[in-house]
């Protein structure tokens, strides 16, 4: 892939392995992205990374439940995130399950690709679509469907 992208990757705690998992499997290719992660997120990255002498850009924010879903969202709605991984405990409770649902939302309003299982994430960062230039996202319409 020719595009540097910005991804955003976060994981809750018991989705942490998986994302370590999936990071390291995808090493090579993420060093030539920008990372974006919550606070342990992106820490537990950052060391499998420095332990495998793997060079990569990671910005860390809060962690989640201090308002680190919340930064990532507002990177969203700026237009500076182009693509999150986002493994998600779905088998136990969040105290920050307002924020994650925010990340969602934004995400999908603003047409930002989101992955919610490794493999997701896998197609979309093999995805050929990054370096098409003829390639242009529909944007998500909001209008009452009329049948012609
Ligand atoms: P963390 O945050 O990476 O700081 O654990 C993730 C989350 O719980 O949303």
């Amino acid at each position: 892939m020719k595009k540097q992208l910005k991804i955003a990757l976060v994981a809750h705690d018991h989705r942490k392995a998986d994302m370590v998992d999936w990071a390291v499997y995808n090493a090579e290719m993420l060093s030539k992205h920008k990372l974006i992660c919550t606070g342990t997120t992106g820490t537990l990255i950052k060391s499998a990374f420095d332990e495998r002498g793997i060079n990569v850009e990671i910005d860390c924010m809060n962690s989640g439940p201090m308002g680190g879903d919340a930064e990532i969202a507002a990177l969203v709605v700026r237009k500076q995130i182009d693509l999150a991984v986002f493994l998600i405990d779905d088998l136990n409770p969040q105290p920050h399950e307002a924020d994650i649902q925010m990340l969602l939302r934004q995400c999908r309003v603003h047409n930002v690709p989101i992955a919610c299982n490794r493999y997701s994430a896998d197609l979309m960062i093999t995805s050929t679509l990054w370096d098409d230039e003829n390639y242009v996202p529909s944007e998500p319409r909001y209008i009452k469907f009329e049948r012609k």
